[in-house]
């Protein structure tokens, strides 16, 4: 290990108490997406200490920050934070220990500033991951326009470098026809929930048809009123996730058209409402993750293989999209606990996530440190990047 390196992994150490408390205290006080009011203070609080130049609401988002460390002309490195909770089952999904090794790696950085060559850090919290799109509306805000890469840990029950994360872009339907009585005079109504219903049944055909790689999944909003009333309205709301946009798009619209063939076969009016925040698929960036698993293994950790199948989304896609990311999985968790379940939530402030933590903030700042010591990597890997077929 470099001497940089070995002071960058005694810094962390030096703050893990620290570290693990505010770990602690979000997790012991959830938020959920864009109400994460105590979490981004507390972080912005810690690394104001660390000596980050920090900025408390950024692109028109209150919960989002970003903190500056500049150490003259150079690349600028983004490590995110996320922490954000799960409703009714808190932090189920570990974002409190990604917030804390986002700020570790940050703090570590910070305090070997005088032997980093020139750049700037950035932690940039990133609220609303769990389905509010923090990160696009951060993209959109322009917050990621002068950054030249970026990663984050995500917590796990392993050690993994990239799982896949599909694309998710989401649908609501609505169908519109005519009450009537269902025994009395059925033939009078049109019925919009044998047009929802339809809809499902084409879905489910579809299904058969589709890559083993890409989900769809729907739950009915509005199934009518009473059983004696044919429904007059009927409403459904589906997410479609694939491994890359453009694949995305194609199943979108193959969705699209089963609710509007089941409208044209049951004599409905459809209404088509798009969600406006779309997640991205992951791109990872080998040059960093390369990079960030030499530094994992230089930290005596293990790395295992992805979990294939087991794949999710998340707005690190959109970033993942524009400049070189990486999202590497911590271990935080016995092997076999899932996220999202009642088990991840209690070892998310575990011992366990104390060791995934201090590792995760430990081999992204030495990764920081490589990316800022040789910027050729960083143009290698943005002309990866650029020369990706969408
Ligand atoms: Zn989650
Ligand atoms: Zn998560």
């Amino acid at each position: 290990m470099t001497p940089i390196k070995a002071r960058l992994a005694a810094a962390a150490d030096a703050l893990a108490g620290e570290l693990e408390s505010i770990s602690h205290r979000i997790h012991a006080a959830p938020e959920l997406g864009f109400a994460e009011v105590q979490a981004s203070g507390w972080l912005a609080d810690f690394l104001t200490a660390q000596g980050f130049a920090v900025e408390r609401g950024v692109a028109g988002v209150d919960t989002a920050f970003r903190a500056t460390v500049e150490t003259g002309a150079g690349p600028t490195i983004a490590i995110l934070c996320e922490y954000d909770a799960l409703p009714s089952i808190g932090h189920a999904c570990g974002h409190n220990v990604i917030a804390a090794a986002g700020a570790g790696a940050g703090a570590a950085l910070a305090a070997v500033r005088d032997a980093l060559p020139a750049g700037r850090i950035q932690v940039i919290g990133t609220p609303a991951e769990e389905g509010g799109g923090g990160k696009v509306k951060l993209i959109e805000g322009g917050v990621f326009r002068d950054v030249d890469c970026a990663m984050m840990v995500h917590s796990f029950d392993r050690n993994v470098l990239h799982q896949n994360l599909l694309g998710v872009t989401r649908a609501a339907f609505e169908w519109r026809g005519r009450a009537a009585h269902a025994s009395a005079d059925p033939w009078a109504g049109v019925n919009a929930l044998d047009a929802c219903v339809q809809t499902f049944n084409a879905i489910a055909m579809l299904r058969q048809q589709v890559r083993p790689d890409c989900r769809i999944h729907g739950i009915i909003t509005d199934g009518g009123a009473a059983a004696n009333i044919i429904p007059e309205r009927a409403a459904a709301s589906f997410s479609v996730r694939a491994p890359s946009i453009a694949a995305m798009w194609d199943l979108y619209e193959r969705v699209v058209a089963c609710a509007e063939g089941a409208a044209r076969a049951t004599d409905t009016e459809i209404e088509v409402l798009r969600h406006d925040v779309v997640y991205e698929p992951m791109d990872s960036s080998a040059v960093l993750l390369d990079l960030f698993a030499d530094n994992m293994r230089a930290l005596g950790v293990a790395l295992d293989e992805p979990v294939a199948d087991r794949t999710a989304s998340s707005d690190i896609g959109n970033v993942s999209q524009i400049i070189p990311t990486i999202h590497p999985w911590i271990a935080i968790a016995p092997r076999g606990t899932a996220i999202h379940t009642r088990e991840f939530l209690d070892s998310a402030a575990s011992p366990l996530a104390r060791a995934g933590l201090l590792a995760g903030a430990k081999a992204m700042a030495m990764t920081a440190a490589d990316l800022l010591a040789s910027p050729g990597l960083l143009a290698r890997a943005k002309a990866a990047l650029a020369s990706k077929p969408q």
